[in-house]
């Protein structure tokens, strides 16, 4: 089973899939299986192999401050290919439940609706690049973007620096969220998966809330 939360910068990703994850191993809810971390494969992008990391660096390094929107697209890209063919096709080939922190979704919201690239020609390019895998379902955490920059702000305080991509213009952020919903089909659904093998999660309110709806 391929699992992957998408949503803008601040929406909680990463704090969502380690309570998920370790909710996964602690019930053991994994089916025929025993409890085990050998079970579950936790991973991101851009990353998740040493050659995805590596170009994870050239993507958020603040002194490249020249890369433009194409490079920019096809480095993600470069990145995907490899994850998808190193890791997570081998971890779901043996039976594994992956969760992976962004996908190509994540292309089409910020290159895409962000960066204003043909939607067409990244739909294709990833489609070669993850050889036509898809997941089986996607978390999309929505949340306001007033509310997203916020948290990173917050981070920013705590003594976490900010990448390349975190000092965009709100505008941006503002089409990428918007991106997203487009992707997912939907608006906001608390209550039932949307379609597709979309579900939108309403990501403005308390971590225990959001971390409920999903494990439910
Ligand atoms: O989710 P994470 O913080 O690890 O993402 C790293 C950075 O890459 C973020 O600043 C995100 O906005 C950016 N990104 C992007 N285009 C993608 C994937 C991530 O601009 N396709
Ligand atoms: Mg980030």
């Amino acid at each position: 089973v391929f699992i992957v939360f998408e949503g803008i910068d601040g929406s909680g990703k990463t704090t969502q899939i380690n309570i998920l994850y370790k909710n996964l191993l602690q019930h053991n809810r994994i089916k025929n299986q025993p409890a085990g971390s050998e079970y579950v494969l936790l991973t991101r992008e851009p990353g998740g192999t040493a050659t995805s990391e590596l170009i994870r660096n050239i993507l958020l390094n603040p002194a490249n401050d020249k890369l433009c929107a194409r490079t920019e697209a096809l480095l993600y890209a470069a990145a995907r290919a490899q994850h998808v063919e190193e890791r997570i096709r081998p971890a779901l080939s043996s039976g594994k439940i992956v969760i992976c922190d962004r996908f190509i979704d994540s292309s089409l919201a910020y290159q895409g609706y962000g960066r204003g690239q043909d939607l067409s020609f990244l739909h294709n390019l990833n489609q070669l690049a993850a050889g036509g895998l898809k997941p089986d379902l996607t978390i999309l955490l929505d949340l306001p973007v007033g509310a997203a920059l916020k948290r990173l702000n917050n981070r920013q305080v705590s003594g976490i620096e900010k990448d390349r991509l975190e000092s965009e213009a709100v505008s941006f952020y503002e089409r990428v969220r918007e991106g997203y919903l487009k992707i997912a089909g939907t608006g906001i659904d608390n209550n039932s998966a949307g379609s597709g093998g979309y579900l939108v999660v309403n990501a403005d309110q308390e971590l225990n809330k959001v971390s409920d709806r999903i494990i439910d």
